[in-house]
């Protein structure tokens, strides 16, 4: 498959606000200088025209970042992400046909709203803004658009206050289609609704999938959604990606010890001759991403660390046909010359 989204080498650094007082504490010895946070390192992916990929790690691991780059919220501090072969970003600024194709979610459908605006407003507002309706259609281009999330266009003349979570975020994502995106990054679209609901607007964006060959980049922490939705699956570790390759292999036979003990914190029932719930936490905490341990970041958590995993980086390599790996313990697949 023909990359149809390409992230090359892209690294996110927030450079600290430094006050008055930081700059007399460091000129007197006082404090140390505020270091700047790595929220992505070095990070490259391809995703195919029409794929659902899913982003996984626990919470501060960079995968937000990384999916507000590629949105074109963010600029990236090192290397580049195309859109078919085309910069996401040029000169800091993001390319006005990529503001339609490349469309974002987010998780919080209270706040993504503007609660001063009709709904009609807020899906239509951008339509009109990059051609794509006038603002004599634009009741009817926002009913069409609700329809499709399924909604009642009736609800194109309403507040965001009269809705619930669930329904906010149908409008999300109406907004989203509404700018006939290729691809949306969906940024922990059912982290903050009921459970009933997640799996409502998870079949939503199936449906939506399937009807308009989108591509989706769905961003989560919560593995048995990702499992249920996306084609492949990418593990993010401390701003570097770990491991990557068709969810269904990757859940079966993780490579990664970070992975494993991924799939291991997630609750299971055990039915024997009692009914347990088994997990097993994963040990410690996720280092701070102003200063991140060297070697493997993942190091002072794996049970199966060797020396060297404090201080030489394993690199992504390929471990199998359409899998990576980043760690000492899994070779590279060798490939016939
Ligand atoms: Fe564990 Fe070393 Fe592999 Fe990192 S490189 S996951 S520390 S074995």
């Amino acid at each position: 498959m023909n990359a149809f989204l390409t992230v090359e080498d892209a690294a996110k650094r927030f450079s600290p606000g430094i006050t008055f007082g930081d700059k007399v504490a460091t000129w007197l010895g006082v404090q140390k200088p505020p270091r700047s946070v790595h929220a992505v390192d070095g990070v490259n992916l391809t995703i195919a025209r029409g794929e659902v990929v899913g982003l996984v790690g626990e919470s501060g691991c960079g995968k937000s970042t990384l999916g507000r780059m590629i949105a074109g919220i963010h600029v990236p501090t090192e290397g580049r992400i195309l859109l078919d072969d085309a910069p996401v970003m040029s000169d800091g600024v993001r390319p006005r046909k990529i503001t339609t194709r490349v469309q974002m979610v987010f998780q919080d459908p209270f706040a993504s709203l503007d609660p001063r605006m009709r709904i009609v407003d807020t899906v239509s507002e951008g339509p009109i803004a990059h051609g794509l309706t006038t603002r004599a259609n634009a009741a009817d281009y926002t009913r069409r658009s609700l329809e499709a999330v399924g909604l009642d266009p009736d609800f194109a003349t309403r507040y965001p206050h009269q809705f619930s979570g669930g329904q906010r975020q149908r409008i999300a994502i109406a907004r989203a289609l509404a700018m006939q995106p290729d691809l949306i990054v969906c940024d922990e679209p059912v982290a903050s609704l009921d459970v009933s609901i997640q799996a409502q607007i998870i079949n939503l964006l199936m449906k939506l999938r399937k009807e308009l060959n989108l591509t989706l980049l769905f961003i989560s922490h919560d593995l048995s959604v990702v499992r249920h939705l996306c084609d492949r699956v990418a593990i993010m570790y401390l701003g570097r990606i770990v491991e990557e390759g068709a969810t269904d292999e990757v859940y079966a036979t993780p490579q990664h010890p970070y992975t494993q003990a991924l799939l291991d914190s997630v609750p299971k029932l055990e039915i024997d001759d009692d009914i347990d719930v088994v997990f097993k936490p994963i040990e410690g905490e996720l280092p701070s991403p102003q200063n991140p341990p060297p070697g493997c970041h993942f190091h002072a958590r794996c049970p199966v660390a060797l020396e060297k995993c404090k201080s030489v980086r394993p690199a992504l390599v390929t471990t199998g046909i359409g899998r990576r790996a980043a760690c000492h313990l899994v070779p590279a697949l060798e490939t016939a010359c």
